[in-house]
This record gives structure tokens, sequence and C-alpha cells, in this order.
């Protein structure tokens, strides 16, 4: 089944998963896996990096996919490919019976990593252009991109960032995950922002839970451009370990959730194999019917 057919009848629920790399984090994926088993979530998505092949994630999708019966998302990045490599990649999705894809560019953490995009014998230097062929080559597949509610740091003039999505979307791919954002209003701009713009596709809200502490910091740095509130920050300053940070931080997403319903095409959990996040905030979302 395709994300696209899925959004043209109901709002989704779907959760991230990133593939693990050591026997422990094996064993929290598993975990994680089967909390998301017991709900009736529409997809689920996984991660791939720049720094490892691609085929961990062509893996662990199948594997989510067959135990959870709905569709795998598979994230394809432009990073260090060929035209060839992302037919042989496209090709193997096709034979795994993976007919969903994430286009993107790919998390690029430093100006080397840049270079070796733009000069090496990539095809590819943004997401627009990796849709443009996926879309082509093979037009069987559902495509979705990222879209991000408090910009993208390379762009900053908003009217450009726009356009550059709306590119994406006029290349082809039929909706968009956002970044993680922690104030409904800066989603609730973006999704009007973009209809001004033309871009009439889907778009499906990503919330994250935070956790733990030392997790803001690393948020500020991965979601590039995400700001977290003062009230969010305070409360989390204020607690006394990480549990309460949890506790914090799920009601805050919880809260974000009932917010978002009537607005959001989707929730997409960034839940990246924590079984504990997974129960709570998918126990929330898949019971309560509106979304
Ligand atoms: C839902 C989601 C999932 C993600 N999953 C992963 C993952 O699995 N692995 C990973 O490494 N990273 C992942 N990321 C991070 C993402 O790859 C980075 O944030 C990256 O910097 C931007 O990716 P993009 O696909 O939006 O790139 P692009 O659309 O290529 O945009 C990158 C920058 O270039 C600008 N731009 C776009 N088109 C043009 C153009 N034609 N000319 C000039 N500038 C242009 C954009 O405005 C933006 O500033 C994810 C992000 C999101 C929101």
């Amino acid at each position: 089944m395709k994300v696209h057919d899925i959004l043209r009848q109901q709002k989704t629920i779907s959760v991230e998963f990133f593939p693990p790399r050591t026997d422990e984090a094996y064993s929290a994926f598993s975990r994680t896996l089967e909390i998301v088993k017991k709900y009736n979530i529409n997809y689920a998505s996984v991660t791939s990096s720049l720094q490892y092949p691609m085929d961990v994630t062509f893996h662990i999708t199948r594997q989510v996919q067959k135990n959870i019966s709905a569709p795998g998302v598979c994230h394809l990045l432009c990073g260090k490919m060929t035209r060839e490599d992302i037919s042989f990649h496209l090709e193997r999705c096709r034979v795994m019976n993976i007919q969903n894809v994430l286009v993107l560019r790919g998390d690029q953490r430093n100006r080397e990593e840049r270079i070796v995009q733009r000069e090496g014998n990539h095809a590819f230097c943004h997401a627009g252009d990796l849709v443009a062929f996926v879309q082509r080559k093979f037009p069987d597949c559902s495509i979705g991109v990222a879209g991000f509610p408090e910009g993208h740091p390379e762009t900053p003039n908003r009217f450009k960032e726009m356009d550059y999505l709306k590119w994406k979307v006029d290349q082809g791919a039929h909706y968009i995950v956002t970044q993680l954002f922690f104030d409904n209003r800066d989603f609730f701009d973006f999704c009007e922002r973009a209809v001004l713009a033309g871009i009439f596709v889907p778009i499906i809200a990503g919330v994250m839970v935070v956790r733990a502490k030392k997790m803001l910091q690393k948020i500020a740095e991965l979601a590039q451009g995400a700001r977290i509130p003062a009230k969010l920050l305070s409360a989390v300053q204020l607690a006394r370990n990480d549990d309460e940070v949890k506790k914090i931080g799920i009601e805050w997403a919880l809260k974000q959730l009932e917010g978002l319903k009537n607005t959001a095409a989707g929730i997409h959990w960034y839940v990246l194999n924590q079984p504990d996040i997974a129960e709570s905030v998918l126990a929330d979302s898949c019971q309560n019917s509106t979304i």
C-alpha cells in the first residue's frame, strides 16, 4: 500500500525507526517493534545515514513492514549516489515489495561532506533532483519529502525555501513530513505559507518527545533550526532526573498532538527505537480515533 493512497482516505499515525548497529541497540529496536505491532499505525519509516550503506535501511524496512503489517518507508538519501546506485537500490526496493520512499538530501555533518556531494561523481545535490529521478524511473513509488516549519539553516530566505519545497512537490513528491517542532504555531504557519506558495499535498507533522536533559543539545544540533520554547526548557532544567524529564516530554508531545489534530494530515512520531516512548505516545494517539 502506498502512503499517499492512505492519506487520501484518512489522517495517518506513523513512527520512525533507525537501523540498530549494536546488539544492545538491536534489542531496543526489537522491543520497540513489538510495541508498535500492538497498535494500528498506518506506516513506519526507517532512517538512512550518509555514513552507512543503504542496505541496512532496506533490510530493517522490510523487517518492520513484515512485522507491523503496514507499509514501511525507506529513507532514500542523495549523498554519494550515482544514478546507477539509486536505480540499483530502487530495484531492490521493488523486489522487497517496498513501495514507499522518503527522499532526502541527507544530513551533511561538515563542509567536506558538502564538497564531496557537489563535486564528486554524484548525481543529486538536492532532494528535488532525486525526487524527479525516482518519479521518472520508478513511477509506482510513493514519494515523501521533508519540510521545515522553522526554516532550514542553509536557506534563511523563507520565500526561497518555500520555492524549493514547491519545486520538490512539482517534481513528484506526494506528501511532506516535517522536521520536529515544539510549538504548534510554527506548524500552522508553515502549512498556511505552503498553501500561499501553491503547495497542496498533505503535510504530516513530525513530533518528538524530549526524554533526557542531554537530548536538548543533540536536538539543537541535529534538528536544524528547531527552537525549544522557554516553557519546555525551564521545565526540563528544573526536573530532578531523566524520569521526570520523560514525563514532561510526553505531556508536552501529547498536548501538541491534541492541538494538531485538525490541521495535520497525520502525526509522525520520532520514537527512534525507544519502547517506552512508543508505548506512551501510541497508546494515546491510536486510541483516539480522530487522528
Ligand atoms: C522527516 C525527516 C526525515 C529525515 N531523515 C533523515 C535520514 O534518514 N537521514 C539523514 O541523513 N537525514 C535525515 N533528515 C535530515 C535532512 O536530510 C537534512 O535536514 C537536510 O539538511 C535537508 O534535507 P532535504 O531533504 O530537505 O534537502 P533539500 O530539499 O535538498 O534541501 C537542503 C537545503 O537546500 C535548499 N535547496 C533545496 N533545493 C534547492 C535548490 N534547487 N537550489 C538551492 N538550494 C536548494 C533547501 O532550502 C535547504 O536549505 C530528515 C529530515 C526530516 C525532516
